[in-house]
């Protein structure tokens, strides 16, 4: 219905916002349901180092299982932060790749660490850092097998929070990467004060570098900084040979994308990381 915004602004009514509106609420009571039937799961990724080819680690992504196939990421966790669900989701998120890493173990695949998203909204809540600290004592996981990868745009939105969340998942010994670096509208300021062990540099610089020179010099800057700053980088969605080898060439020591793996199932990211291990 026709919507009065303060004194006389008159929003016309438009139909399409009452659609989406109505989408948006049969998805977020799907998810609450969902979210009692362990129909969110994880799928883990491999992160490669470009230079020898060994998995050094493997990022954490989250997958909605529905009667009408999978739901990515992109389309319900935008949802899950406008509603309650996305502290559940999160604590969720922390406690199934606490139970990877105890298969990871089993598996006597040494040490390899895990990352998992974090949304901006977990940090609206105090005490994510002590929540992340007890579920991995819960699960009996050492901190620093864990990174939170955050983006820039979700840590300009809270930044003191966030800031301080970040400091103290470090200081208790954990990890903090920031995603898509380069994509948000920050500033380098919040760079100074925001801890971090890892910048991830955003696959729309990756996926043009052959072609593109600009995209080549925004890579490369990124890379001095990350290299200047004493930062580990990783660069996402390295899908060909020659994104890897300019990469390994001009100073980023991590790939994650296709040309290595999809995120897989937990049990098949093992055959994988066994597999891998014993070709190299
Ligand atoms: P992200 O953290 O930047 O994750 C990277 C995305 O790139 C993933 O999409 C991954 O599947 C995709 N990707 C990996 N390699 C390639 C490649 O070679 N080429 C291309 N084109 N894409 C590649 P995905 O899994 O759909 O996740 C999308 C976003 O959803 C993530 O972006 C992250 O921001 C968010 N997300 C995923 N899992 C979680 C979670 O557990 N919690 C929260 N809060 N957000 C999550
Ligand atoms: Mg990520
Ligand atoms: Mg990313
Ligand atoms: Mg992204």
């Amino acid at each position: 219905a026709a919507k009065q915004r303060g004194p006389g602004t008159r929003v016309a009514y438009d139909p399409d916002i009452e659609r989406q509106a109505g989408e948006r609420f049969a998805l977020m009571s799907r998810l609450g349901q969902d979210l009692q039937r362990d129909a969110l799961f994880l799928v883990f990724q491999p992160q490669v180092c470009l230079s020898t080819g060994r998995i050094v680690g493997a990022e954490a992504l989250l997958r909605w299982r529905t009667d009408a196939g999978l739901i990515p990421p992109g389309e319900f966790i935008p949802v899950a932060e406008k509603s309650v669900y996305i502290h559940a989701i999160g604590d969720r998120v922390v406690q199934q790749a606490c139970e990877a890493l105890k298969a990871i173990d089993a598996a006597g695949l040494n040490d390899l660490p895990l990352s998992v998203n974090v949304s901006a909204r977990q940090f609206d809540a105090p005490g994510l850092a002590e929540r992340v600290a007890a579920h991995c004592a819960e699960a009996g996981v050492e901190l620093h097998r864990l990174a939170l990868e955050i983006t820039e745009t979700a840590a300009m939105r809270n930044f003191s929070q966030v800031a301080q969340a970040l400091r103290a998942h470090r200081a208790a010994g954990g990890i903090v990467a920031i995603d898509d670096f380069g994509t948000g509208q920050s500033s380098l300021e919040y760079l100074r004060d925001l801890p971090a062990d890892h910048l991830k540099i955003d696959l729309s610089f990756v996926r043009h570098l052959e072609q593109d020179e600009r995209c080549r010099q925004i890579a490369s800057m990124i890379i001095k900084l990350g290299r200047s700053l004493g930062v580990g980088l990783i660069a996402e969605g390295v899908e060909t040979r020659g994104q890897a080898d300019w990469l390994r060439d001009n100073g980023c020591q991590t790939g994650q994308g296709w040309l290595f793996a999809k995120p897989l199932p937990l049990p098949e990211f093992i055959d994988f990381c066994r597999q891998h291990a014993e070709l190299g």
